[in-house]
């Protein structure tokens, strides 16, 4: 499928001069195995190389000298370096060389002879100087030193300079190819076309060219959001494509429905008929349901699931943890069961003849549904007849493991819930396969968590509070922050953190992070629901979904550190029951602008969306979420952020494409299979099977 054209992009980079067995895995780390790869490093800044004088030279710049070479100053003693003395209308230059110094530098530049001399200059008392000068050349040859030079992302043994070289021979081996961009919306963008952007990537004439919102860096992000959202809405029609079980809404899930104690919001109503419209298409669903912790989602799944079974069909809900799991199948059992549907949990826990018993059921067809972890998809299990999967936290499963337990079906439809909050304009990089769903409203009845930021220096004030809050019978959750880079020194720190709660509370205080074993955490985190631990300590590892309805106090140290997104998820583990809840950031002083912004907002709404929005506002760009965890893609040009006006139209341009030219036959149809080539999008990441 890879057009010829681009063979010479797709070779290895050891085709690439100069890249020999030592530097291969070096450049391979650096910018990828593929010359494609080095033509799709982005500089990381530019030198500007002005020219100066002796005089008025400053400290600390690359500057550029035109001067004579006046003396040769070897050390007297080997470790002093070797000094070049030269001289232009306004002072002296000293050239030093800690290294390679020796007499073919007088060969090289004898006295007497012109030279242009670029690099660092740096004032050392009364002396100018440049160590290691980037460029010393003869003046007929100032063409050699480029006035912006961009520097690449480089290592030892592998220098910016290196890197460039080898960047510029990939660009020569980049074709000019037919645009596959839509012609008017390229002509109103001023999008240049994409050898000449790739051209000016590696050139720019100034730092601005490097900035996000430049024409050149837009057209290459453009470019490779439109081969992404390609690649997603491919993979969302040939999906589409595969006939699936059509499954009426049933009597039983409205009885089962009508049966619960409360009445679903308008938000779940809305999903639930979105979902249904799919299951009985015949067409395979692939949806996400996504909505903040406590929105209830597991409700939603439940009643699709009542239909599934209705039909005689098998459906699974798998989450990623045991105690997650155990709660769905404490939500799902008792309004399913009581509807003649019958439901059981699997997990790793079950063994010998009790498991046996369940997968029989599941092989025959007797349990319709089947809630648990991974243990659903192991090898032995089988089912008669699996119609309908729910993947609870989906980002937590690999790719490997949701299409295991997809593959336990045929055309099974899909549902993922996730609660992490992704703003809208976002949403189309991480799901654009999926069709969504919002619980953008709660369930009424929830009182709202009141949030509060508190400096350090008040801990005591709220660890006696703490205490009055516990002997009264609440339980809390205490989370220390991953600060370092390593997870030793915050494991010290949470640990250090319970062992002084514990000579105030006692041994009802337990800790759990994200080095104990799973069954470990399992364990603790089942104390805790039990009632049996007063307050949880914790690194961010704690569960996601976990209900726990008593515990209606968050503190969260070094709220700071949190991004927005991430603390709305820590508070939504309490406020669940109908008691007051109480959130509190314990901040270090002194509290950054965009802290104390982050902060407010938190103060003023609980609205999942609207805070990821707002989180977004705040930062500029990288990895505003800590969306890499969410199954993000990694765009080598685009980012997600600065780029995101570019998003949504990538993704209309596709589908259009998409319905129009499935084949890609048109000419535009055939200049886009070199842009899907040049990118190649592999099922990774946000896929879900
Ligand atoms: P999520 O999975 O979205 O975090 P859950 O499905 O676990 O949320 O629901 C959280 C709690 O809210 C559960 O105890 C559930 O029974 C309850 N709940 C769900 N829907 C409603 C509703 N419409 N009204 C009242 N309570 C609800
Ligand atoms: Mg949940």
């Amino acid at each position: 499928m890879r057009p010829q054209i681009l063979f010479p992009l797709f070779a290895p980079v050891s085709s690439l001069k100069g890249v020999g067995p030592k530097i291969l895995p070096l450049v391979e780390k650096l910018a990828g195995p593929l010359a494609r790869d080095l033509l799709f490093l982005a500089p990381q800044g530019v030198i500007v190389r002005t020219a100066a004088d002796a005089a008025t030279a400053r400290d600390g710049e690359v500057q550029t000298f035109t001067v004579r070479i006046d003396a040769h100053l070897p050390p007297h003693r080997p470790p002093a370096p070797y000094r070049i003395r030269a001289i232009d209308p306004t002072g002296f230059l000293f050239l030093t060389f800690f290294k390679g110094g020796g007499p073919h530098l007088l060969r090289q530049h004898p006295v007497g002879s012109d030279r242009i001399v670029s690099g660092k200059a740096e004032r050392r008392g009364a002396e100018l100087q440049i160590a290691h000068p980037d460029y010393m050349v003869a003046p007929e040859r100032a063409a050699d030193i480029p006035e912006v030079e961009p520097v690449y992302p480089a290592t030892a043994g592998v220098t910016s300079r290196i890197v460039r070289k080898l960047v510029l021979e990939a660009l020569e081996r980049a074709p000019e190819l037919p645009d596959w961009l839509d012609p008017a919306f390229a002509a109103r963008e001023k999008f240049p076309h994409w050898r000449e952007a790739l051209a000016a990537l590696h050139s720019p004439r100034s730092e601005a060219d490097l900035m996000p919102q430049s024409v050149f860096r837009r057209r290459l992000a453009y470019d490779e959001l439109f081969a992404h959202q390609l690649a997603m809405a491919e993979r969302k029609s040939s999906r589409k494509a595969q006939p699936a079980a059509a499954i009426p809404a049933s009597d039983i899930s409205r009885e089962a429905e009508a049966a619960l104690p409360f009445s679903l919001t308008g938000a779940q109503i809305r999903s639930l008929a979105e979902i249904r419209g799919d299951i009985m298409s015949g067409e395979r669903m692939s949806r996400l349901l996504q909505g903040d912790v406590g929105s209830g989602k597991t409700v939603v799944a439940m009643l699709a699931m009542a239909d599934v079974a209705a039909a005689g069909r098998q459906s699974v809900l798998m989450a990623p943890t045991e105690i997650l799991a155990r709660q769905h199948f404490e939500t799902l059992a008792a309004p399913l069961q009581s509807q003649g549907v019958n439901v059981v949990l699997l997990t790793g826990r079950d063994k010998g003849a009790l498991r046996a018993e369940k997968l029989r059921g599941l092989a025959s067809g007797e349990t319709a549904v089947a809630v648990g972890t991974h243990a659903l998809f192991q090898d032995d299990v089988s089912y008669r007849d699996l119609a309908f999967s729910v993947i609870d936290e989906q980002h937590r499963f690999g790719v490997a493991d949701r299409r295991r337990l997809q593959d336990k079906g045929e055309a099974a439809h899909l549902l993922a819930m996730s609660a992490t909050p992704i703003p809208r304009t976002l949403e189309l990089t991480v799901y654009g396969d999926l069709d969504v769903s919002r619980l953008d409203e709660k369930p009424p009845g929830r009182t709202p968590v009141a949030t509060r930021a508190v400096p350090m220096p008040r801990l005591p004030e709220i660890v006696a509070r703490l205490k009055s809050a516990v002997d009264s019978g609440a339980q809390a959750f205490w989370i220390c922050p991953l600060v370092a880079e390593s997870e030793d020194s915050d494991l010290v720190a949470a640990e250090h953190r319970a062992a002084s709660l514990k000579a105030m509370f006692g041994d009802k205080v337990g800790l759990i992070h994200g080095q104990l074993p799973n069954a470990e955490k399992d364990a603790m985190m089942a104390r805790f629901v039990e009632g049996d631990l007063a307050v949880l300590v914790a690194t961010t590892v704690v569960e996601v979904g976990v209900n726990v309805p008593n515990a209606t106090i968050m503190v969260i140290e070094q709220a700071e550190r949190f991004g927005l997104a991430q603390l709305h998820q820590l508070r939504g583990r309490v406020g669940r029951g109908s008691r007051e809840s109480a959130c509190v950031l314990l901040y270090d002083l002194p509290l950054g602008k965009t802290a104390e912004a982050r902060i407010d907002i938190l103060r003023k709404t609980d609205d999942g969306f609207l805070i990821a929005e707002k989180d977004l506002e705040l930062r500029g760009g990288g990895d505003p979420l800590g969306l890499k965890q969410s199954g993000f893609p990694a765009y080598k040009l685009a980012d997600p952020v600065a780029h995101r006006d570019l998003i949504a139209t990538a993704a209309d341009d596709a589908r259009l494409v998409l319905s129009r030219d499935p084949q890609f036959k048109s000419p535009r149809g055939q200049a886009i299979q070199a842009l899907r080539a040049l990118f190649d999008w592999k099922p990774e990441g946000p896929d879900v099977g």
